[in-house]
């Protein structure tokens, strides 16, 4: 094991500050000076996936903008109760893709374990928002049927952490889903997708350094920002100290109409990434999930932008622009 030794400033507990997380339209448009400016959906409307939004995010926004890129991530307009044709409950196919209960494999050689259906955010374009979490959480229960399908199918090399967001579980949960995962041989990668170095950067604790540390499996870290004011000093500081834990960074952006659709927004991100040595891997065109239309971007739209991108940004630093279709063996590259 490698010695740790970066501290993380941040030492507010993670836990709480989840707790504390905004979960009304109104307190959120209070904190911004926004009080009447903008109409949420009704309560009763949102129940199955809430307002959620904790202070270290919204203390990146601008305050007085209605306009914020990362306010119109969180905050639930009601453009949301339009019913539009063409967007799903379950645009990807998740639902087909259950290898048993928890363990989604739609790609040769990789498995996505749900690991919770629990985020520290609530994304409004979220494709995850109407998935049944309950029924399919491996450490509700499952987890040792899920080991013993990973185990007997040694086809699977790589596990990713999935859900929700993984980190949103404790370390130790997390720590114990780890060590078994290292004593499976035939794994030689563990991934995790998670937005909380971004959304809630305290949660990279020390002890969550360690136990990243302490696995002989190849640790890859794929965090999601959409927006270089995402990435604020904080969240330099927590991803920094992951790198010095040996966790390999990539990013995945989903492409959302008002807040990155622009070659300047999407340039700064990949500009802001670099800085704090995160490779930019996919930009996502919006799955088609019923409640998020008002942020797609046409398909054609997306194609110029990174083709404007490629004339202005070094290679490494352009996204793959990709679409998720039902039944394919990879993503789909689009460009
Ligand atoms: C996106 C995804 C992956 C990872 O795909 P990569 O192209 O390797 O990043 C794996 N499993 C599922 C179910 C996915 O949706
Ligand atoms: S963090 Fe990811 S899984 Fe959670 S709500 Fe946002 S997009 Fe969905």
């Amino acid at each position: 094991m490698i010695p740790q030794t970066t501290t993380v400033k941040t030492k507010q507990n993670w836990q709480h500050s989840l707790a504390n997380a905004v979960n009304n339209a109104d307190q959120l448009l209070a904190l911004l000076g926004l009080s009447g400016q903008l109409s949420a959906i009704d309560k009763d409307k949102i129940r199955q996936f809430p307002i959620r939004v904790p202070l270290s995010y919204i203390k990146k926004m601008r305050y007085g903008d209605v306009n914020d890129p990362l306010l119109r991530q969180v905050f639930p307009l009601l453009d949301e109760a339009y019913e539009i044709d063409g967007f799903y409950s379950d645009p990807v196919g998740d639902h087909l893709a259950v290898k048993s209960p928890g363990i989604l494999q739609k790609y040769q050689g990789r498995a996505l374990l749900l690991m919770t259906g629990a985020c520290a955010i609530h994304c409004r374009y979220c494709f995850r928002r109407h998935f049944p979490y309950s029924e399919s959480n491996p450490l509700a229960g499952q987890w040792q049927q899920s080991l013993d399908v990973l185990k007997a199918d040694t086809s699977i090399t790589e596990v990713i952490l999935s859900g929700g967001d993984p980190l949103s579980l404790n370390d130790e949960k997390l720590n114990k889903a780890i060590s078994d995962l290292n004593k499976i041989p035939h794994l030689k990668r563990l991934r995790i997708h998670t937005r909380l170095p971004v959304v809630l950067p305290e949660r990279i604790t020390d002890s969550l350094l360690d136990c990243l540390q302490n696995t002989h499996l190849k640790v890859v870290m794929v965090i999601h920002a959409n927006h270089a004011n995402e990435i604020d000093e904080e969240a330099a500081q927590v991803l920094y100290a992951l790198r010095q834990a040996d966790v390999q960074l990539l990013n995945q952006t989903v492409l959302l109409k008002g807040i990155n659709d622009s070659v300047e927004a999407l340039g700064d991100l990949s500009e802001r990434l670099n800085e704090v040595d995160v490779q930019p891997y996919y930009l996502h065109l919006l799955d088609k999930v019923a409640g998020a239309h008002h942020f797609d971007v046409e398909e054609e739209i997306a194609v110029n932008l990174i083709e404007a991108l490629r004339k202005q940004l070094p290679g490494y630093l352009v996204p793959r622009l990709v679409r998720e279709q039902q039944g394919e063996a990879s993503k789909t590259v689009i460009s």
